[in-house]
């Protein structure tokens, strides 16, 4: 076997160990590179720069989208997709200052409260998709899910552990507060969890119920007032009250029918 390596042609040989080694772009354009460096337009060592640099290229961009598949994002959006026109009631200088990421640096908050369908997932998934870009370990979860993923771990002995796996998130994203009500143990566990963040790792949440409401979600207002003091001590809040964006094209569908 190793003689008959040997014994192959440099070619056959380079893209064997292109593959061995994964450098699939590389082995893609080896054929063209080798012939402008044998007709003279190119030399070697520039060759060999632009090959590895396709294949950082490409490895950078696998290693991102790997570790946005690991956030949790239920869908990958950016400030670029958002509509600032249709939604004026956001305030884009506070949501572009936002984007930074001091916020992050200074274990900050950040409160998106409006109506269904305003776009309060979608500036949280943006905002989480620059702090994974910017290298930031994020971890997007929908309310009810983190609350059931606490009780489950509780039951299982296993509650400090999962705690302190949350509390590693430079960012955590608790996307729709206040859709489904939340009783005395959830709101427990999203107080032990919200204690063990504050001032220490930022948290963003998206909510239908102002701060206001929050006694009615908790079902207790002492354990509303203690999630909510811990949570809005150093936060950007931002409301929302514009229309929503998945209705947006209904009168003008209305009009056609019409
Ligand atoms: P919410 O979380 O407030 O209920 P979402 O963020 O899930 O609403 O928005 C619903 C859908 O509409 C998503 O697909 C989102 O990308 C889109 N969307 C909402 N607002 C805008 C906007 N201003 N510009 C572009 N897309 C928007
Ligand atoms: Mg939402």
């Amino acid at each position: 076997m190793d003689s008959a390596i040997a014994e192959a042609s440099p070619y056959v040989r380079a893209q064997r160990n292109l593959a061995t080694l994964k450098l699939d772009q590389m082995a893609a354009s080896l054929p063209d590179y080798m012939r402008m460096v044998s007709e003279g337009d190119m030399e070697f060592v520039s060759a060999l720069a632009e090959m590895t640099s396709a294949e950082v290229r490409s490895r950078e961009q696998r290693i991102l989208r790997q570790r946005l598949r690991s956030s949790g994002f239920p869908y990958v959006k950016s400030l670029a997709d958002f509509d600032w026109s249709f939604q004026p009631s956001v305030p884009r200088p506070k949501v572009e200052e936002l984007a930074t990421l001091r916020f992050v640096d200074r274990a900050e908050n950040v409160l998106l409260v409006g109506s269904p369908g305003v776009g309060k997932t979608h500036l949280a998934i943006a905002l989480g998709v620059e702090a994974v870009r910017a290298g930031r370990e994020v971890r997007f979860m929908d309310c009810a899910r983190l609350v059931d993923d606490l009780r489950d771990a509780q039951s299982r002995g296993i509650l400090k552990k999962r705690l302190k796996y949350y509390a590693h998130s430079k960012l955590l994203i608790i996307d729709e507060l206040g859709y489904l009500n939340i009783d005395e143990g959830g709101a427990d566990l999203l107080f032990q969890l919200v204690s063990t963040r504050y001032e220490q790792r930022s948290t963003i949440i998206t909510t239908n119920v102002g701060i206001g409401g929050w006694a009615k979600v908790f079902g207790d207002e002492v354990a509303a007032s203690a999630i909510a003091d811990r949570v809005c001590h150093h936060c950007s809040m931002i409301k929302i009250t514009g229309r929503s964006y998945r209705l947006k094209d209904l009168p003008a569908e209305k009009k056609r029918e019409e």
